[in-house]
């Protein structure tokens, strides 16, 4: 038992559905066959005894009616009239008394299987002698001229013969059955495994060949086909992710040699003729030690957008009024940049809590408004206004900086993007603070855009969701 058990866990799914759906069935046939042969055998004996009895009730209304109304009725006198109501395999016998026969009329049935027995209460059975299977019917009959008993009988034969038929046809038909299950059972499951051969395969494909594999065919809407497309979307999202992954180590990559070659080459300056001459000297040491300054920001600022980018940051955060926050920034803003004019216009936004790490939302503050003293000219006028819309909060960084032309705009929120290098040479950045402060806002379910103009002027808006507002 134990060891057929292991043998169907280890079978298949499609095998061990069919194996399932088959027994099922079996059982199910099985039982509602044997429980309609048996309902059909026992009515069919009632019908026998139904029909024994009948009989029986008219040859007692026979004999008493003839010996009331004939003083010299013999019993051998019956005989015509029992020959006419007996039926084919039938079998009467009139005993006396003493059980002597006195009559005995029989149809296609073997007299000797019945043998004379006298009775005083009627008795009805069936009994098997010599393999026939028959009903035997006795009952005393009482006159005022004759004491003695009516034996009647009925070869079941035809009853038997019919079951047998009954019964071969309903294991026939279960067989039958259990084949036809078996063979739907294995469409079935065919059918059933179709979707998941195909994720298999897909999947092995994906190992083999790489992640541009996806699972085709999905045509039902059922669970699997659910699953086949969850599989490809789930599929899709690691494609996307592990190309930008691959051009964020490029692009890092890129970035980070620019440093390293001007390193590269100040080092073999200093080596050739730096040792002698302390001006090479200084001027490379300084070079280096900017490029070095630059290189470390530029990890740093790699290091945040990961980090933003895998939401590590980002938990349930309680509600804060960004008002004190933004005000705070503006001064140590104020402090280092005394040549600026800083206008803050927060009155609008007064009543409002939004939910976000106030260090996050310093830090897009801190990108935006140091964006906008880094790219402004002769105007030094910064703007930062807050403004309450319907379901979030909008602050605005305006500047009347150099602006951006418009066919960079759209490029500006991308890694290391940095509208034309030539213009931005002497200013320093690495294109990256706009991608970090887009990035944190869409972690808090918030927009950022950017309007501009050339020499005039650009204005970024951040819109947070409300998380309540203090009425
Ligand atoms: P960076 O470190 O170069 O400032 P950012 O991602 O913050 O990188 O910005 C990307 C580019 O967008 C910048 O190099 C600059 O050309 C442009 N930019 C951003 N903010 C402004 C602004 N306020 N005025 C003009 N140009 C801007």
């Amino acid at each position: 038992m134990e060891r057929v058990l292991r043998f169907i866990r280890q079978l298949p799914i499609k095998w061990k559905l069919m194996l399932g759906a088959t027994t099922l069935i079996f059982l199910l046939f099985a039982t509602y066959n044997f429980a309609q042969y048996l309902v059909l055998k026992q009515w069919m004996m009632n019908q026998e005894r139904d029909k024994i009895q009948v009989s029986m009730a008219q040859l007692q209304d026979y004999f008493q009616e003839k010996y009331k109304t004939d003083d010299a009725f013999q019993i051998a006198e019956s005989r015509a009239y029992i020959e006419k109501m007996m039926g084919k395999n039938q079998f009467v016998r009139i005993i006396g008394k003493e059980g002597e026969p006195l009559l005995t009329v029989s149809n296609h049935f073997n007299e000797n299987w019945v043998t004379p027995k006298p009775v005083i209460v009627p008795e009805l059975f069936d009994t098997t002698p010599n393999e026939d299977h028959v009903l035997i019917y006795r009952s005393p009959i009482q006159t005022a001229k004759f004491v003695g008993t009516i034996e009647l009988a009925s070869n079941l034969e035809t009853f038997d013969h019919f079951s047998t038929t009954l019964l071969w046809v309903m294991l026939i038909g279960g067989v039958l059955a259990i084949f036809i299950s078996a063979l739907s059972g294995l469409a079935l499951a065919r059918q059933f495994m179709h979707p998941i051969r195909a994720l298999t395969s897909a999947i092995r494909s994906v190992k083999e060949k790489g992640l541009t594999e996806r699972v085709s065919n999905i045509q039902n809407g059922d669970e699997l086909s659910s699953l086949a497309q969850l599989f490809n979307g789930l599929m899709n999202q690691l494609e996307i992710s592990f190309r930008q992954q691959k051009q964020f180590v490029e692009d890092a990559s890129h970035e980070l040699r620019t440093p390293i070659t001007i390193m590269e080459g100040h080092l073999s300056l200093l080596n050739r003729w730096g040792k002698s001459n302390p001006e090479v000297l200084e001027e490379s040491l300084q070079a280096s030690l900017q490029e070095i300054r630059r290189m470390k920001g530029l990890v740093q600022e790699l290091l945040t957008l990961t980090r933003v980018e895998s939401q590590l940051l980002t938990e349930n955060h309680n509600p804060i009024s960004p008002v004190p926050l933004i005000l705070e920034t503006l001064e140590r803003f104020k402090v280092l940049h005394a040549e600026f004019e800083f206008q803050a216009n927060t009155e609008k936004m007064e009543d409002v809590l939004i939910s976000i790490s106030p260090l996050h939302l310093e830090q897009i503050l801190l990108i935006v408004l140091d964006n906008a003293v880094k790219y402004s000219t002769n105007d030094k006028r910064i703007a930062v206004e807050g403004e309450r819309l319907k379901n979030d909060v909008q602050i605005t960084v305006r500047d009347y900086g150099i602006g951006i032309p418009q066919a960079d705009l759209p490029y500006v929120f991308d890694r290391f993007y940095r509208v034309d290098k030539a213009r931005n040479s002497e200013i320093a950045g690495t294109g990256l603070g706009l991608s970090i402060a887009k990035q944190f806002v869409s972690n808090y379910q918030g927009e950022m855009t950017i309007h501009s103009e050339e020499n005039k002027g650009t204005t970024v808006s951040i819109k947070l969701p409300v998380s309540q507002s203090v009425q």
